[in-house]
């Protein structure tokens, strides 16, 4: 996996046209199927994908945090929220809560996550490739697949299956 991580921006940066191109029709032309085709391509991915032995997502990118994640971790952390806040996140360019710094000061040396249970929304539905008209978050994606293996790899699966 070390190797895998290693090559994937470089691996990424060769596909990014071609992937640019590829979006750029999906947007005009989702199939039909897409979103049944989406969710085949997920699990069929993920089946194969042991995240505990990547973490690349955890390491490289933070998650923004909604205010429900910031109450929720908060009282799983036992502190205040505004407290959660000044100890952990800062404000972005968006104007939305992140991480102060990456890797992410919850996960561990084993890759677990300190807080799995309570993870903010992002974590749980990254890398977003079984969301429901998956074309909305085409630039997203083109980011997503030099982070995550997963992501790339069902990428390159989305254009053997989808033909324009
Ligand atoms: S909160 Fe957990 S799942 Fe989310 S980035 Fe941090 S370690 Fe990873
Ligand atoms: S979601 Fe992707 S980047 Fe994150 S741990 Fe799993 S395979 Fe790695």
């Amino acid at each position: 996996m070390k190797e895998e991580l290693k090559n994937l921006p470089q691996k990424a940066k060769e596909k990014h046209s071609e992937n640019r191109k590829f979006f750029g029709k999906l947007r005009k032309k989702p199939p039909k199927n897409l979103d049944y085709l989406m969710s085949e391509l997920h699990e069929k991915e993920f089946s194969k994908t042991d995240c505990l032995e990547c973490a690349n997502c955890c390491r490289t990118t933070g998650p923004l945090f909604t205010d429900n994640d910031v109450v929720r971790i908060a009282k799983h952390l036992r502190l205040k929220p505004q407290l959660f806040i000044k100890q952990y996140l800062k404000i972005d360019e968006d104007q939305d809560y992140v991480l102060q710094n990456v890797p992410c000061v919850f996960l561990g040396e084993d890759n677990y996550c300190s807080i799995y249970e309570v993870r903010p929304k992002a974590c749980r539905e990254f890398p977003h490739t079984d969301r429901k008209k998956f074309q909305q978050i085409s630039a997203l994606t083109l980011k997503n697949v030099a982070i995550c293996p997963a992501a790339f790899n069902i990428v390159e699966e989305m254009k053997k299956n989808i033909k324009f």
